[in-house]
């Protein structure tokens, strides 16, 4: 039996503890129904029968890493086939084919601070006229603007001043949490050797992107040997920043997947179940928040994660790979659309801004979005089909 006082306490909007929580998650063990079912009525409730994704490019600006992540097949060496090293003029190209494929979104994405540890990634930047890869960032999201693009951008713990220069060309920006466990930074730990993702230091990035008033996506990676209470912990830090900022405008939940040439690549795909528990979790958690899980993860299944809570797909491209998930491409638009409509939803394009987190963001960036915005603050259909 699950806690019912709880979950009645949840559909009447009261404050639910840390422990009504954990106690909920140790009942969906047992039998996760009565939690999906309140998961899934909030999510109706609250956000309506539509789901939204963003129709988005992925720019591999630069994969060198000054870190190591025990699950990461994203971050390249120099030597490798897989190197990303973007020019201006491959930017420039880019662009030019996503405005030709009705993106949306430029999804701008780098490692950690790779000029810091590669000299690879200094000679590149000083070839292409740039001091840092945040400034290098900036000159893409002006080039992403004037193309008709909106930029987004997820390069890691960017400092304050980074991002204060790049709020004024990205309508959002991302950075995950992943976890707020110390223990999963220890020896023999995902995040052993990768001290951006120290929680002090991604909770900080965060809390800045909350003082500037930056529309932020975050989220969890599920299934890399955490706790269901480190869990429950990291949602919980997710709201009290959105509790204190306003500005968490999104949660990702990202399944693991295995990647062969990595540490964890004997460690087992996230369980479906479990996935799906904390998926539900999280919506009791934070009913309003919208929250994400990319389709090409789940690829046999994703539609039936609408009954257990989320109101996104996030991201999905029509012309370039998922670069931190290259074995699994993303759906075609239209079959995501048909099992939407299957499973009873609407899909709507969305820009990488929600439109509840509109007024965070300049109205020069307002303007631009104008053009093919509709009365829901979405995107007009006949741009994005
Ligand atoms: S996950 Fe990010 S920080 Fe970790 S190794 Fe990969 S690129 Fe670097």
């Amino acid at each position: 039996m699950l806690n019912s006082d709880s979950l009645n306490n949840i559909l009447e909007n009261k404050a639910i503890s840390r422990q009504d929580i954990i106690d909920i998650y140790l009942n969906a063990i047992e039998d996760p129904r009565e939690l999906f079912s309140v998961a899934q009525n909030l999510r109706k409730k609250i956000k309506n029968n539509s789901v939204t994704f963003s129709k988005k490019a992925f720019f591999n600006i630069v994969n060198l890493c000054k870190d190591t992540c025990s699950y990461c097949t994203y971050k390249a060496e120099p030597v490798e086939e897989k190197l990303s090293l973007m020019s201006k003029q491959q930017i420039s190209e880019l662009l030019k084919l996503a405005k030709k494929y009705r993106c949306v979104e430029a999804l701008f994405v780098t490692g950690e601070q790779p000029e810091q540890r590669y000299q690879e990634a200094r000679d590149w930047l000083k070839e292409n006229g740039f001091k840092s890869t945040a400034e290098y960032l900036i000159h893409a999201s002006e080039l992403a603007l004037e193309s008709g693009l909106f930029p987004h951008t997820n390069a890691g713990n960017l400092s304050f001043d980074e991002m204060r220069e790049l709020k004024k060309t990205n309508v959002s920006m991302g950075i995950m949490l992943e976890n707020v466990s110390e223990r999963l930074t220890k020896k023999g730990m995902p995040h052993y050797l990768a001290a951006s993702k120290r929680p002090k230091a991604r909770l900080e990035v965060l809390e800045n992107s909350g003082k500037l008033g930056i529309p932020m996506t975050t989220g969890i990676l599920v299934g890399i040997g955490e706790t269901a209470e480190e869990i429950i912990d990291s949602i919980i830090a997710i709201k009290q920043l959105h509790q204190k900022y306003g500005n968490i405008q999104e949660i990702i939940l990202q399944n693991f997947q295995p990647k062969p040439d990595t540490i964890m690549r004997d460690t087992p795909s996230t369980d479906e179940n479990y996935f799906k528990t904390i998926v539900a979790l999280s919506r009791i958690i934070m009913p309003e928040m919208n929250i994400q899980i990319p389709p090409n993860l789940s690829p046999k299944s994703y539609q039936s994660f609408l009954s257990v809570g989320i109101n996104d797909w996030g991201g999905i491209s029509p012309l370039t790979p998922d670069f931190v998930n290259p074995e699994f491409s993303w759906p075609e638009i239209n079959k995501v659309d048909e099992n939407s409509k299957k499973a009873g939803f609407e899909l709507k394009c969305r820009f990488p801004i929600y439109p509840e987190f509109f007024s965070f963001v300049s109205k020069e960036l307002r303007d631009k979005m104008a053009y093919i915005e509709n009365e829901e603050g979405l995107v007009k259909e006949e741009y994005w089909r």
